[in-house]
């Protein structure tokens, strides 16, 4: 099997990528899950439905579909939608957190044409991961699945979301992903939605200790050392385009460029924005996009509010809109998390 790069994207009507919230089974439960996972049953696409979604993708030009959920390898026809992604030409990730990552699953995935997985990668102190996941032993099993993933021959990406309970460990992790051999590290926003706002108090990094972060995982990302930094965060555009300016660094807030998919098919504007546009059960991709105003606006930078508004770094980061949403009800207003914007008021 051939390894496909992250294919170039350009600049399409439709997005060009898929998040797909693909079930809300999951055999962990973690504080921050924004579509709160666990043992719970939940409406999900049937096999044909999600093959049928699949082709549509593929014929709107869609590029990269992130497999996500809950826990996607709790899915029983996981491996066939991978295979249906890949003959239609699209690059298929897997999010996981990695504890069901087993000698025969990481072959089995590798076969069925998978190009990477992303494990959501909390902490490197096995007391924090097991607060974090609400089971216990989950370090070890996600260091366990990261190991069999990368001697498969299956890349992995480890993403970090910053929290209260695990940012001081960010130096921690990336020194581990280093020494386990991962080929890239993203820092991912914390969104306050679903179990993560029942959660917020405990979790939620005021905006002037989360500047602190963001600076420290910008030095990483000029300094990489040959690991790839990524980013889910506009905040790290945002202070990239302050510590180095170049002509244009673009914000790493996809809207716009993706889209995600709940289980039962609904179109959202992000995975992390409950939002719905339309139903793939209904309507196609094409037609729930293209009759969507409310993207386009959410991608236009002069359109925000509030600090964010009259921010000029908007361009480069314009603020996280699922959090704004989150916590205001507008996914316009600004971004709470930013230090520009001040302490949290709500
Ligand atoms: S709104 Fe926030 S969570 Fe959604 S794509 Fe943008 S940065 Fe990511
Ligand atoms: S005010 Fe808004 S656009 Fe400016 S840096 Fe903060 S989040 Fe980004």
């Amino acid at each position: 099997m051939t390894e496909r790069p992250f294919p170039p994207l350009g600049v399409f009507p439709y997005p060009r990528i898929v998040g797909w919230v693909s079930t809300v089974k999951c055999n962990l439960k973690c504080v921050h899950c924004y579509p709160s996972s666990g043992a719970v049953k939940a409406e999900e696409l049937t096999t044909e439905e999600s093959k049928a979604c699949i082709t549509e993708f593929s014929s709107v030009g869609i590029k990269v579909i992130f497999m996500s959920g809950g826990e996607p390898l709790l899915k029983k026809d996981l491996l066939e939608l991978i295979k249906h992604g890949t003959n239609e030409g699209i690059t298929m990730f897997l999010c996981t957190n990695a504890t069901l990552l087993s000698e025969k699953n990481v072959h089995l995935l590798k076969e069925a044409g998978l190009q990477r997985v992303f494990v959501g990668f909390e902490g490197v102190n096995s007391e924090t991961v097991d607060r974090f996941s609400g089971v216990k032993g989950t370090l070890e099993r996600k260091i366990e699945g990261i190991k069999r993933s990368i001697a498969a021959g299956l890349p992995v990406s480890i993403d970090f979301v910053g929290t209260k309970y695990n940012y001081a460990e960010l130096e921690d992790v990336i020194a581990l992903a280093r020494k386990l051999g991962v080929s890239g590290f993203s820092l991912k926003r914390f969104v306050p939605t679903g179990r993560g706002r029942d959660n917020m108090d405990e979790l939620w990094v005021e905006p002037v200790k989360y500047q602190e972060v963001i600076n420290a995982y910008c030095s990483h990302v000029l300094n990489p050392d040959g690991m790839d930094f990524g980013a889910h965060e506009p905040l790290v555009t945002g202070r990239l385009t302050e510590l180095k300016p170049m002509k244009f660094y673009t914000s790493t807030c996809p809207i716009g460029m993706w889209c995600g998919i709940s289980p039962r098919g609904e179109v959202l504007p992000c995975p992390m924005l409950p939002i719905p546009l339309g139903n793939m059960k209904e309507d196609s991709l094409k037609g729930i996009w293209e009759n969507s105003p409310f993207v386009a606006k959410l991608k236009d930078k002069n359109a925000l509010k509030g600090r964010c508004g009259t921010c000029e770094l908007r361009y480069n980061c314009g603020g996280c809109r699922a959090t704004a949403y989150a916590l205001s009800g507008d996914c316009l207003a600004e971004d709470p998390n930013c230090w520009k914007v001040g302490a949290r008021t709500c």
